[in-house]
């Protein structure tokens, strides 16, 4: 079969590989959708500490099982996969905070992932519930967002985004699109979208419509937008420090600030204005991927129409075009790329 192998960075080869085996507990996929996100283009550039090279990349996994040695599933079963997968037993996951386990392992990282014409799903993420049934009507390619989109989920639920919310969003990119879209299944009154790409930011906007887009001046447009309140929860999708520092400002009176993307491991401080914080009684949350609940839940979102994916996939490219998929994505010039091995 036909396989992406990351060696080192710049270094991610197609290449021929026997197919895998299920051992015990496991189950073997067809992967018929892979999708690609920024994950992809900083372990291409850059490598990753938890990746022991040769390693198949591909995370946001959806296929179809051909070999089963785990009860319950059978051979043509469509499923989505987690990829961040807990322990299921340490302190945390035992306290139902399975996002942060400290022991969290990953599709693609630890364990061969999706850039593969088959693969082989670890019985670790059979063992806390990470391999979920595809429902009916919903495509493999839909599917395969269930993972970005159950981060998302993830991150509003820690910034507690609800009904009457004016929800301000940093960053158009897929992960920024999927925050508009969830923001309004949640109830917000108003969700807007800011970039400092104005072409990126059109092309987002004209998919999930955000009561205002917004590229420059984003601190007097948001004034201006709420007279002078500020938005209820500020959501930065963007690995800039600039952004979150902008985003402590803009918050309204007892706002939620999500810090949803993280920042460059070389560059991760900022500068905060504690007094903001203590006077406006501010919150700034983190969010770290997502549980296997919250994948289960986002498949739900998208096949109640609740959160619609489809029209957010903008390229579908076979796996030997990985690497221009990737190309792609770091230009930012696509919504979700997927690959289709
Ligand atoms: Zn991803
Ligand atoms: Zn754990």
């Amino acid at each position: 079969m036909k396989v992406a192998r990351f060696h080192a960075p710049g270094d991610l080869r197609i290449e021929e590989a026997p197919e895998p085996v299920a051992g015990p507990g496991e189950v073997k996929i067809r992967v018929r959708n892979c999708s690609t996100c920024g994950t992809d283009v900083k372990i291409y550039k850059h490598g990753h500490h938890h990746i022991d090279p040769p390693r198949v990349m591909g995370h946001e996994i959806a296929g179809e099982v051909v070999e089963s040695a785990a009860p319950g599933w059978a051979p043509g079963d469509r499923v989505q996969v987690i990829a961040a997968i807990p322990c299921g037993r340490c302190a945390e996951c035992l306290r139902g905070r399975m996002t942060v386990c400290p022991n969290q392992e990953s599709m693609g990282y630890h364990y061969d992932g999706g850039f593969a014409e088959y693969m082989v799903v670890p019985a670790k993420v059979l063992a806390v519930d990470g391999l979920n049934r595809i429902p009916d009507g919903v495509g493999f390619a839909e599917a395969s967002v269930a993972e970005p989109l159950a981060c998302v989920l993830n991150g509003q639920e820690l910034a507690r985004v609800g009904p009457g919310d004016d929800v301000l969003i940093m960053g158009s990119g897929p992960i920024g699109c999927l925050h508009v879209r969830l923001a309004r299944a949640r109830g917000a009154a108003r969700v807007f979208l800011a970039d400092i790409n104005p072409d990126r930011l059109a092309v987002a906007a004209g998919l999930v419509r955000p009561d205002a887009a917004i590229h420059a001046d984003v601190e007097e447009h948001v004034a201006k937008l709420t007279d002078g309140r500020g938005a209820d929860v500020v959501i930065t999708a963007a690995a800039a420090g600039a952004a979150q520092e902008q985003a402590i400002r803009m918050a309204a009176r007892q706002g939620r600030i999500s810090f949803f993307g993280g920042l460059p491991k070389d560059n991760p401080i900022i500068a905060c204005d504690s007094n903001l914080v203590h006077y406006r009684e501010l919150t700034i949350v983190g969010a770290n991927g997502s549980s296997p609940a919250h994948n289960a839940r986002a498949l739900d979102l998208i096949a109640t129409g609740a959160v619609p994916v489809a029209d957010l996939i903008t390229e579908r490219l076979p796996l030997t075009d990985v690497l221009a998929a990737i190309d792609t994505v770091a230009r930012g010039a696509a919504i979700k790329v997927t690959i289709e091995p």
